[in-house]
């Protein structure tokens, strides 16, 4: 496996701990690769669940997750890594006055939402063909989209996560180039984003699974860059030690190639601008001094 573990990068703004169903990362190991290779700040950013019966609904409570990463970022910020207490919640319209009520209740640094499968998901492994099968590719999207763009509409989040990991799902049925065909789909999820201000994420957990491309790819980043977005975030959304600030660098360019000079975060106030470090903002693919 080539070794596409970024370094020296000022944040990765989503990742997944042990206190996830889907990850079995004690939070330390992260602080000591970030000390390692000099990833100055992160959001941790464990599952939260709405749904009865999905994995992180009641896996672990805000208080245990509060009290491991402030312990943490106690422990590791005299070192020089700081630590973030995120979340990423999963969005749905069926449940977004649950997570309206828990954040109006509980203080975050820094929030993701993002659209998860279901339980009863019509691309769940054994129905995803089926579900496919006869159906244009806006059709076969649009129970995954139209959360999406509420979500984006929402203003509930600081970050919208992985804006069309249906790729993913419907890998190989749907390929990448036809969802890159058809730009139309992702114009009113991005519009809803521009109007409520909510960050755009780069996520680059696509680039290590079989799609090979970013959560969203370039493209989609470029036009909300043109309908007025000015707010991305990034993140390596790992789960385990080796996808730790996975390709993290890849995904600074792709916002630094479509024109944005910083990213958005919050470390619990307002808002924030973390500059893209100079790497990347002068190296042989950055923008050449495009500002924010
Ligand atoms: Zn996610
Ligand atoms: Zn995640």
């Amino acid at each position: 496996m080539t070794d596409r573990q970024a370094r020296d990068l000022p944040l990765d703004a989503h990742l997944h701990t042990d206190l996830s169903p889907d990850s079995d990362v004690p939070i330390d190991d992260y602080a000591q690769a970030a000390l390692e290779r000099g990833i100055l700040e992160l959001a941790i950013t464990d599952h939260l669940d709405f749904e009865p019966g999905a994995p992180a609904f009641g896996y672990s409570t805000f208080a245990d997750r509060e009290r491991i990463v402030r312990g943490a970022a106690e422990r590791w910020g005299p070192r020089g890594v700081t630590i973030r207490f995120g979340v990423e919640l999963t969005y749905d319209r069926s449940w977004e006055i649950d997570i309206r009520e828990h954040l109006a209740h509980h203080a975050y640094d820094f929030t993701i939402g993002s659209v998860h499968d279901r339980l009863d998901s019509p691309y769940h492994p054994a129905r995803v063909r089926g579900w496919v099968a006869g159906r244009s590719l806006a059709e076969i999207v649009e129970p995954s989209f139209v959360e999406v763009e509420a979500a984006a509409r929402s203003g509930l989040f600081d970050a919208l996560g992985h804006l069309d990991v249906v790729k993913r799902y419907l890998h190989p049925h749907v390929s990448t180039e036809a969802f890159a065909a058809a730009p139309e789909l992702y114009e009113p999820i991005l519009r809803a984003l521009v109007e409520s201000g909510t960050a755009l994420e780069i996520n680059t957990s696509g680039l290590r699974h079989p799609i090979g491309e970013t959560y969203p790819p370039a493209s989609i980043i470029s036009r909300f860059r043109e309908l007025g977005g000015r707010a991305v975030s990034v993140g390596s959304d790992a789960h385990h030690r080796e996808h730790f600030g996975w390709a993290l660098a890849d995904g600074y360019e792709r916002a630094a190639e479509a024109g944005f000079g910083a990213l958005t975060f919050r470390r619990g106030e307002g808002r924030v601008t973390v500059p893209m470090p100079t790497a990347i903002r002068t190296g042989p693919n950055g923008p050449h001094g495009r500002s924010l």
